[in-house]
């Protein structure tokens, strides 16, 4: 059940269950537009756009969103959570150790493989995380130089 890019954000809180306003509509803009972003530069974002919203009311959006499933929430070890609405297709992240920079990475092979655990030890599973760690090409490129290389 991959979320359809067509669908708009009125009707994606709708199909959640969940009453639009325009506080929830530019919570959820803010994180389509940039996804992996933090709870704060999205409240950032939000403020910028509309003005009249606590960071609470920010926070407890996103919270619901994430329970309904309408996003995902990204939890790095040793960072702050992250949030996307690219949700239900399981797919993986790459994160910068320098610069924090976090790309999406698609499943190695087709749809979700991932959650087929090699031993599930009678556990339904519906979720896998996987973060792949390591350098940008940016930051890469940026220490070989600093390094006379
Ligand atoms: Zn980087
Ligand atoms: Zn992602």
């Amino acid at each position: 059940m991959s979320e359809e890019p067509s669908l708009d954000n009125d009707a994606r809180l709708r199909r959640h269950g969940l009453q639009v306003t325009a506080q929830r509509l530019a919570v959820l803009r803010a994180v389509s537009e940039r996804p992996h972003r933090t709870a704060d530069d999205i409240s950032d974002a939000v403020r910028a756009e509309i003005g009249a919203i606590s960071r609470q009311a920010v926070y407890d959006a996103l919270a619901t969103f994430t329970d309904r499933g309408l996003v995902r929430r990204i939890q790095p070890a040793g960072s702050p959570a992250r949030y996307e609405s690219r949700v239900g297709d399981n797919h993986h992240h790459l994160i910068c150790r320098t610069c924090n920079r976090m790309v999406d990475v698609d499943c190695a092979v087709g749809d979700t493989p991932c959650l087929t655990a090699a031993d599930d030890w009678g556990y339904e599973i519906d979720e896998a995380e996987v973060i792949y760690w390591g350098r940008c090409p940016e930051c890469v490129a940026a220490a070989s130089v600093s390094s006379g290389e």
